[in-house]
């Protein structure tokens, strides 16, 4: 029989035992003494052996995370009006991208991060670097679908538009600038495209910084695609007068990504290059 089905417990006659110890359990609640009620739907104690108890470990956390996936997507279904990836991006995969590549370094580089972001295990970012036209955006798509496809949460955009739907909360029924924060500091990705190529205030920058730090708090992972290296960036991002949240940004970031840069384009199919350094 599916033990995990029937939450490691044996039904008989007389009652429930532990899947694991046969431990004699008890019924919770009052539904038990209704004569007619199905033995199946009544509840039982939870079993105090150390199998048990590892179970219930496992099975509460499991929980927990479909719970806030479910809240997740609920706030996800009332902010993003179409798909939360763009059209043009979800057909990207990395699949396409393998007989496109010749340095197949970079591709499996990403794979790997992919992989180990699916499993929970990655708890730093990755920075994809270079010039315009270098598919930094499409390798950052493949991230992301083949993160979707195993029911990962993923949110992809412009640093300007997260900031768009922070706004827009203020105006929206039942979503706070908290919850919007929340969602971004707590997916299972976030990708930020093409950063530092939009003017952003230090109002904008404040709550993407507030975002970025939660998640490295969190030890989730985040991938940043940006034409610009570290100064650069710090240049971009700062505003007439201030540089120093842009600074903090580029600092976290620096912290907590690895970096990969694209250094020649996908049209001249030449070479790729890796850099196993951060980048910032
Ligand atoms: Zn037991």
């Amino acid at each position: 029989m599916d033990l995990k089905n029937s939450n490691y417990k044996v039904i008989t006659n007389e009652g429930a035992k532990c899947g694991f110890c046969n431990k004699n359990l008890k019924p919770i609640g009052l539904d038990y003494l209704y004569a007619n009620y199905d033995k199946n739907m009544i509840e039982y104690e939870r079993c105090n052996c150390e199998k048990a108890i590892q179970f219930w470990k496992e099975f509460d956390l499991e929980q927990e995370e479909k719970q806030r996936q479910e809240k997740n997507r609920k706030i996800i279904n009332n902010i993003y009006k179409d798909n939360y990836m763009k059209k043009r991006l979800q057909k990207y995969n990395f699949e396409n991208f393998s007989d496109t590549y010749k340095e197949k370094n970079v591709i499996n580089q990403l794979i790997k991060f992919t992989d180990l972001c699916i499993k929970s295990e990655m708890k730093n970012g990755l920075i994809i670097s270079g010039n315009i036209g270098y598919e930094k955006t499409y390798l950052a798509a493949c991230i992301a679908n083949k993160m979707i496809e195993n029911n990962k949460i993923v949110l992809m955009e412009k640093g300007g538009s997260i900031i768009d739907k922070i706004k827009e909360s203020f105006n929206k029924e039942g979503l706070s600038e908290i919850e919007i924060i929340e969602l971004y500091s707590n997916v299972d990705m976030l990708i930020i495209d093409d950063f530092g190529n939009e003017n952003l205030s230090k109002w904008a920058l404040e709550k993407l910084y507030k975002i970025i730090s939660n998640r490295y708090d969190n030890e989730l992972p985040i991938v940043i695609t940006t034409r610009y290296n570290k100064e650069q960036l710090i240049e971009q991002l700062s505003t007439e007068k201030d540089t120093e949240i842009a600074e903090e940004i580029v600092k976290v970031l620096n912290e907590m990504c690895y970096g990969i840069a694209i250094t020649e384009e996908r049209k001249t199919k030449e070479k790729v290059s890796i850099s196993d350094q951060t980048i910032c």
